[in-house]
């Protein structure tokens, strides 16, 4: 790869390809595969992934909110559009764009069909989401008589999926929890399904879902970290390929002499003689103050070196003091050498709070 001579994120289609072959390889091939590409596809790009997926033959993508739906449609997007988590003012622009509401509670719910009814809609796709111990969105076991009483000659919908979400499908000492809430949902959606008159696809498993819990996989799976090279376990980010790799480059060298500081509020004092080096990349780009005083560190040459000093908006320097580089010279601060999990880990968060904290300042380049 040629040298970049900035910050990038540099986002590898190819590898996007291997990750979604590879988790539609844990499934029935009869099994419907949704991409979710919420908070612009997990820190990514939206619109290059959902293209992506969408020639790659997956079935649904998914989206938190009702703008990020619309930006998908706005860029040519064909593809059944999930918008998981909409809100009552962006239900008429979802009817306008075609984007397919989940709906949690009976207030959303009730609202939805005046705005559909309004709109002169009939069969409308919509899904209804169940809340099994997650306890964040969704209607319970309670509101199964509302809503099948309010459907009751409610033609202006029709009710495409019904599903839940797992609170812990990734750690196996919750495996007694998921597989009650696997139950719970089984339960309230036969319920359902033998009153509805028709069949609604029934999904409810995410990235570690997939792999932990194969036997739930229904008619769909919502696959999102694994499609970005993630598995939420070290034997399975063995088989994945991260998408994205941020990467920068070294803008100033310093020799820094005993007792000199780095940084703002000097943070970073050495009483012995140390190089640094200042990259310009920091908060603003998505690298949290969390990442500073040798929290994080970035891969310079084959090797890692520790932020030293607090993050700056705009820059972080890095202790490379016997790594041989010079000015000009590219790092990675995370990707397929180094990877965003460990980086994550270091400063006690996960993978996905980094990967979506990459800031839309930071340019996108593409590995088709
Ligand atoms: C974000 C999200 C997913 C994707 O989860 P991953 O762990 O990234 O695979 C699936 N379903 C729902 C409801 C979500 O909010």
């Amino acid at each position: 790869m040629a040298k970049v001579g900035e910050t990038v994120l540099e986002i590898d289609l190819r590898a996007l390809e291997h990750n979604y072959r590879y988790l539609r390889s844990k499934i029935d091939p009869g099994t419907k595969f949704l991409g979710v590409v919420k908070a612009f596809a997990y820190g990514s790009d939206s619109i290059a992934i959902a293209k992506k997926l969408e020639s790659l033959g997956a079935d649904y993508l998914a989206v938190a909110y009702t703008a990020e739906g619309v930006a998908l449609r706005n860029a040519g997007i064909k593809l059944p559009i999930l918008v998981l988590h909409p809100q009552q003012v962006s239900f008429a622009t979802m009817i306008e764009k075609c984007l397919e509401p989940s709906l949690y509670s009976q207030a959303i719910f009730s609202s939805f069909l005046i705005i559909a009814k309004e709109l002169g809609q009939k069969n409308y796709p919509v899904h209804l989401k169940f809340n099994t111990g997650l306890n964040r969105l969704g209607f319970g076991e309670k509101d199964v008589d509302f809503i099948l009483d309010t459907l009751e000659g409610a033609d202006q919908v029709k009710i495409s999926s019904l599903f839940s979400h797992l609170a812990a499908s990734e750690d196996l000492s919750e495996k007694d929890f998921t597989v009650s809430q696997i139950r719970q949902f089984e339960k309230i959606s036969s319920t359902i399904m033998s009153k509805l008159g028709y069949r609604p696809h029934r999904h409810m498993l995410n990235t570690s879902g997939i792999i932990n819990y194969p036997e739930a996989q229904y008619d769909m799976v919502r696959s999102g970290i694994g499609l970005y090279g993630y598995g939420n376990e070290a034997a399975e980010d063995k088989k994945l390929i991260p998408v994205g790799t941020l990467k920068t480059i070294i803008s100033q060298i310093h020799q820094i002499e005993p007792n000199e500081s780095v940084g703002y509020n000097r943070a970073f004092v050495s009483n012995t003689p140390k190089v640094s080096a200042t990259l310009p990349v920091g908060h603003a780009d998505g690298i949290g103050r969390q990442y500073g005083n040798r929290i994080g560190q970035v891969w310079v040459n084959g090797k890692l070196a520790p932020i030293i000093g607090n993050v700056c908006m705009d820059m972080i320097m890095i202790d490379v003091t016997g790594i041989e580089c010079r000015e000009g010279d590219e790092v990675i601060v995370f990707g397929k050498e180094h990877s965003a999990e460990q980086l994550a880990t270091s400063a006690k968060t996960i993978t996905y709070e980094l990967l979506t904290g990459i800031s839309q300042r930071v340019k996108r380049i593409y590995i088709a």
